[in-house]
């Protein structure tokens, strides 16, 4: 005998204004607004269609795929122990410079005095912490990037003119970023001095002319160099007729013991930098931003220039970076120094509740968005059955691991602890 038409799935797929108009759909059709919930609608009424759901659970199904947001950017779990990812975001935001940013999200008085009703200087909260935070900066200023500042601070000072450089210092950042690139396109010429090893300082002094319009001095944020080689250092730099550009990458504020051989912003400023320029979301641990120190009179020539236009930060950036700067201490700083036995014991206790699929390994972290290449961070992961990379990464939220010798390891230095649950779930339901 045939079967009922009737119960022929395809038959029952519900149309899609029925499904919209469920009272439990108008949650999120206000929050997220009507495209998401209802290309999450047609995901489920297709799921119907091929038999594979009963059109009695697509409304469970839509609300069970909606996305948290109305982005498609996802919140990952970084699990690969690289602090400074550069494909997962680079600094992840501490808890008060995310709340700074929600609350400057609608309007505020970013360039409003309310005290007198009128203009105000953009950004001067950020650029007074910035100030505190840098008491050697005769002024401050902060652009859209690192790169960002480079451009506005040879562009100023060197358009049209010979930027002093040393060939052992033409890199490029990652992702065939090239800072040659970047510079040639301000106008400014390149002057390259001493040989991609050695550089010494009467190279640089033998270069000077009237055509000169800075020395730049790139701190090498992604590799190091050995052997037979020698640079010259920002102090035998300085006070040669030429403004000094120093290009720390990092955001360092000072130095820090955890990290040797990474340049700061301090160190450059006191050895005679006249201009210092470098990223907020490196080690500084903040939003994307281009932060500018240095002497009064060249920062406020950068400031004015119409470029300046062209690289200035949003509200967003102003409102995160100053909560880095005067909140608590950064997750990023938090996890370069987070404690090698605590790691070890998290990953125990996750390795228990796994079983005999898991087990405990050390494991060298990394800074990583360039910066101390060189410099480990020594901690403990978790190591996988290399097939569970990617359904980690397909689970929500995803797990991104670090696939290496045929296995699949979750490294804990940059996971939260309270993430730990969600890690061993992950794992159980990719197993
Ligand atoms: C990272 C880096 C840059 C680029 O900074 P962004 O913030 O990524 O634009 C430039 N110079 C150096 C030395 C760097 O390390």
């Amino acid at each position: 005998m045939a079967e009922p038409i009737a119960t022929d799935p395809r038959r029952a797929v519900p149309p899609t204004d029925a499904v919209l108009a469920d009272p439990r759909l108008a949650e999120p059709l206000q929050r997220l607004g009507r495209p998401l919930v209802r290309s999450a609608v047609r995901e489920a009424q297709q799921l119907v269609r091929t038999g594979a759901l009963d059109p009695s659970e697509v409304v469970d199904t839509v609300l069970s795929r909606l996305p948290g947001q109305a982005t498609s950017l996802t919140p990952v779990i970084n699990a690969t122990g690289v602090v400074l990812h550069t494909n997962l975001g680079r600094a992840p935001l501490s808890r008060a410079a995310q709340e700074a940013l929600v609350a400057a999200a609608g309007y505020v008085d970013v360039e409003f005095d309310l005290a007198t009703g009128a203009r105000a200087p953009r950004g001067r909260g950020t650029l007074r912490a910035l100030r505190e935070a840098l008491p050697d900066a005769g002024d401050v200023f902060v652009v859209n990037n690192g790169a960002a500042a480079l451009l506005l601070a040879v562009t100023v000072l060197a358009q049209g003119k010979r930027v002093i450089w040393s060939r052992g210092e033409i890199v490029e950042i990652g992702d065939g970023f090239r800072l040659p690139d970047l510079v040639a396109s301000t106008g400014a010429l390149v002057r390259e001095v001493g040989t991609t090893n050695r550089t010494v300082v009467d190279d640089y002094r033998s270069a000077l002319g009237d055509d000169a319009g800075c020395i730049l001095k790139v701190h090498p944020s992604n590799f190091r160099m050995s052997g037979f080689s020698a640079s010259v250092p920002v102090r035998a730099l300085s006070g040669l007729g030429v403004p000094l550009v120093v290009d720390v990458g990092s955001g360092l504020l000072r130095p820090d013991p955890l990290l040797p051989g990474e340049l700061d912003i301090t160190t450059a400023l006191r050895d005679g930098a006249d201009v210092v320029t470098a990223s907020g979301d490196k080690l500084l641990g903040g939003p994307q931003a281009g932060i500018i120190a240095g002497r009064a009179e060249l920062v406020t020539r950068l400031r004015r220039h119409p470029m300046a236009r062209a690289l200035r930060v949003d509200k967003l950036t102003l409102a995160a970076l100053e909560a880095t700067l005067i909140g608590p201490r950064t997750p990023t700083a938090t996890t370069i120094a987070a404690d090698v036995e605590t790691l070890r014991e998290r990953c125990a206790a996750i390795a228990v509740a796994l079983g005999s699929i898991a087990e405990v390994t050390p494991s060298d972290g990394a800074a990583g968005g360039g910066s101390a290449p060189e410099v480990p961070l020594p901690g403990w992961a978790i190591s996988l059955p290399e097939r569970l990379a990617a359904p980690l990464r397909a689970h929500r939220p995803p797990v991104v691991g670090r696939v290496e010798r045929g296995v699949c390891l979750l490294d804990l230095r940059c996971v939260p602890p309270e993430q730990d649950a969600t890690i061993i779930e992950a794992v159980r339901a990719c197993m």
